[in-house]
């Protein structure tokens, strides 16, 4: 598998170095030359694999010229001893994300892409300098996947201020090889810095730097296989159980005992629509910088039996205007509940654009905003009928509900039983849910990080206090 640079496509280059660089040097995003296609027996055996399995089988053409198989099922093995719970709650299926060490999906991608990169990096005698920028989960799942990984140190950058305490601590408290950095700015402005970084000639000569943000070909490659396999199970009719794989969030009511919401959500609607072999599936994905709902569309054009995405926003709404407008304008990003998804100049939309026309992604994707109040109100309601939801994955729920109350048919036909995404485990939010009565128990693993303590440099957000803390 080759990729080239969304900005140029005639220097093509193979899965390690698009990997290493993150970014091509011409500033462009890597992309896949072409997409490699499921075959037949996989996408009919989904319901039945494993999620290993589907991992090996999804990741392999985009890697293999430079991780043999071998070395790829040892990663795989290693890197998802937790899997992507697909539940049923209050008549809506949920795509559970957050069984990972730091709760939020971000830790699909970051612990494949240690393990890629040491395999990758074998033999290297010069360390290797992670950069990342973060509006809050990315920084402690990349902190979690690379801490104690030899030859390779991580610097966080992430706006001071707009993080959780619990995020804070998941980047800030671990040190070793693992530094944090507060920027007296936005996300966006973290973003920017990372970028400038990579332009910047003496960092080059003085650093070997690499990216971990979702600008990042291989973070977004493990990010598919959690749509392939869980287009498989809903097509299968696999629900898994609550409380097995599933920590029984909100009043601990059982999968069954959570009354269904008003609205068309129902999954009868799901078989109505679609026909030939593989009905499509739905999925409603809160996005930010769009890594998510990206690999989610490299999983539709993997042939994933995948119809529709709803690409749910707070009001950082770039792209849903765009989709309505045809007009694309970054702005600066707005501060809000949701802030993993305070993103006013999605990287990713850069990806999207080299692969679908306007027309294209309005066939494929609609856009929902969603505000603070309603969000809060989503909160509460879906609480008290015993499930918890997390910020971003309310602006999901949230966003599903109102393309169902919209007059519109197609909406209505595009949103029937989609796959809400579940981004974060709503533990990690209790400074939001509190005030909204909405509590939910703190998992062991995120209890621990509570007791550690934060050691963080504050810098300005400019390049030149990001160089002198880096050298
Ligand atoms: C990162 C994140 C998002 C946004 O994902 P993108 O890939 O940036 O669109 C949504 N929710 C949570 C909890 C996140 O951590």
């Amino acid at each position: 598998m080759r990729y080239y640079s969304t900005r140029n496509k005639n220097e093509p280059v193979n899965f390690a170095v698009a990997a290493l660089t993150g970014l091509a040097p011409d500033g462009g995003l890597y992309i896949p030359q072409e997409f490699p296609q499921f075959s037949k027996s996989v996408k009919s055996s989904l319901g039945k694999m494993t999620y290993t399995e589907i991992a090996f089988e999804t990741i392999k053409p985009w890697v293999i010229d430079d991780i043999p198989a071998g070395v790829l099922e040892d990663i795989v093995n290693s890197a998802y001893p937790f899997g992507a719970p697909l539940i049923e709650a209050c008549g809506r299926r949920v795509l559970e994300l957050f069984h990972g060490p730091t709760a939020a999906f971000k830790d699909f991608g970051a612990r494949f892409m240690a393990r890629a990169f040491s395999y990758l990096r074998r033999g290297e005698t010069r360390p290797l300098t992670i950069l990342t920028a973060t509006s809050g989960d990315t920084g402690g799942a990349v902190a979690d996947g690379f801490f104690g990984t030899e030859g390779i140190s991580v610097t966080v950058l992430y706006p001071k201020g707009r993080i959780s305490e619990l995020q804070e601590k998941q980047i800030a408290g671990l040190g070793g090889n693992i530094s944090a950095l507060a920027v007296e700015g936005s996300f966006d402005d973290c973003q920017r810095l990372v970028k400038q970084a990579f332009g910047d000639s003496e960092l080059k000569k003085r650093l070997v730097l690499a990216s971990a943000n979702s600008i990042n070909v291989a973070r977004l490659i493990p990010q598919t296989v959690y749509y392939t396999a869980a287009s498989g199970r809903v097509l299968s009719g696999h629900i898994d159980p609550d409380g097995e794989a599933t920590p029984r969030l909100g009043r601990g009511a059982l999968r069954g005992d959570i009354p269904a919401e008003g609205g068309s959500g129902g999954f009868a609607v799901q078989s109505r629509s679609g026909g030939g072999d593989f009905p499509p599936v739905r999925f409603c994905v809160p996005s930010g910088n769009f890594g998510n709902l990206t690999a989610g569309l490299y999983a539709y054009k993997m042939g994933a039996p995948i119809g529709h995405f709803i690409a749910a926003a707070n009001a950082n709404r770039t792209v849903p205007d765009y989709l309505e407008s045809g007009k694309y304008e970054a702005r600066p990003s707005i501060a809000t509940i949701s802030n993993a998804m305070d993103v006013g100049a999605p990287s990713n939309f850069e990806r999207m654009a080299a692969h679908f026309s306007l027309d294209e992604m309005r066939n494929l994707i609609t856009g929902v905003s969603v505000t603070d109040d309603e969000t809060r109100e989503t909160i509460r309601e879906v609480f008290d009928k015993g499930y918890c939801l997390d910020p971003h994955t309310a602006v999901g729920w949230r966003a599903v509900r109102k393309l169902e109350h919209s007059q519109s048919g197609s909406a209505a036909e595009n949103t029937a039983g989609a796959v809400i995404v579940s981004t974060a485990h709503p533990a990690k939010f209790r400074e939001a849910l509190g005030p909204l009565g909405a509590q939910v128990p703190v998992p062991p693993s995120l209890q621990k990080v509570m007791e550690r303590k934060i050691v963080t440099v504050t810098i300005r957000a400019e390049l030149d206090a990001l160089k002198s803390a880096l050298l």
